[in-house]
């Protein structure tokens, strides 16, 4: 027998399931932004089937030398949330985002995620840091490649959820579950990776650009020169001999190369000296086999464990 507050619930089941029956399913995907890859990268992780994640730094360009066209300011159009390196990495996107009337993801808005928040950073400079991202210098503030820790992936994912939960807090079970499995995986990813790099533990490398410090730190590398001074600016021939006394009396044995970078000074060094010279991914796409967050490292710790494995140059 079927008691009167049963009869109500029932009536009121019906109507609702009438009432809902027309609308788009209840869990909304949100719109997200990301100006690199790598960021993109840990978005789908955390995010999965709740988010649609678009990216405006295409995968292979040179980040430092972006800049965004009219595509990428109606890429804005409808997004949630946006999610940016900062520091001045991506300093251009202040710009679209004045031009973007959505309070929201602007600065301070419940969909704004400077993914830098947090970040234990390296290569401060000064201590008056410039909150409104105007240093429009890649290098600007501090080092801005920290996404190269994949320890870091912790902090930044976080963020990510908390900007997701903000917008949809319906989804908050299922993304900090999606959230615990990736860096769970990231976790026993990390102990391979050590154990891979620990025969090398305080190799001497030198890079082309400044963007394997926090990598080198994780992995504990160490990076004596960056082959380039300025972004864009090539060695001079005196500072190309300079680092090839360094080289050989150092004895560095691989020097480390963005793929979108000129790479004839990295040739020339690695020809004099003997030294390997090879392709890291900096970020997510730059090379095929770094498709993602997670093997970007599993492609540049193996590539790196193999150069200073094979026998001296
Ligand atoms: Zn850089």
């Amino acid at each position: 027998m079927i008691t009167r507050p049963a009869k109500a619930f029932v009536a009121f089941t019906a109507v609702a399931v009438l009432l809902f029956a027309g609308r788009p399913a209840p869990a909304e995907i949100i719109r997200v932004v990301a100006t690199t890859t790598d960021l993109a990268s840990l978005a789908r992780a955390v995010a999965g089937e709740l988010a649609s994640v678009d990216v405006m730094i295409p995968p292979g360009a040179d980040p430092e030398a972006f800049e965004p066209r009219p595509s990428d300011l109606a890429k804005l159009k409808d997004a949630r949330i946006v999610i940016r390196v900062g520091l001045g990495y991506d300093h251009w996107l202040d710009k679209l985002l004045s031009l973007h009337a959505d309070k929201t993801i602007n600065r301070g808005g419940v969909g704004y995620v400077d993914a830098s928040i947090g970040i234990p950073l390296l290569e401060v400079k000064g201590r008056s840091l410039d909150v409104t991202g105007n240093d429009s210098h890649a290098h600007g503030l501090a080092n801005p490649h920290y996404w190269l820790d994949p320890a870091n992936a912790g902090i930044i994912s976080g963020a990510i959820v908390e900007a997701i939960c903000a917008i949809a807090p319906q989804s908050l079970a299922t993304i900090t579950q999606n959230r615990k499995r990736f860096l769970a995986q990231l976790g026993t990813s990390i102990t391979d990776w050590e154990s891979m790099l620990n025969p090398h533990r305080g190799a001497k490398l030198i890079a082309y650009h400044n963007t394997w410090p926090y990598f080198a730190r994780r992995f504990r590398l160490d990076i004596l020169d960056a082959i380039e001074i300025k972004e864009g600016v090539p060695p001079s021939p005196a500072r190309l001999a300079r680092l090839a006394s360094t080289i050989r009396e150092q004895k560095v044995r691989v020097i480390l190369q963005e793929p979108f970078a000129p790479d004839d000074a990295s040739q020339l060094l690695a020809r004099r000296t003997g030294a390997a010279l090879i392709r890291l991914a900096p970020s997510v796409g730059s090379i095929p086999e770094a498709a993602d967050y997670l093997s970007l490292f599993s492609y540049n710790v193996r590539t790196l464990a193999d150069a200073l494995s094979a026998g001296p140059n």
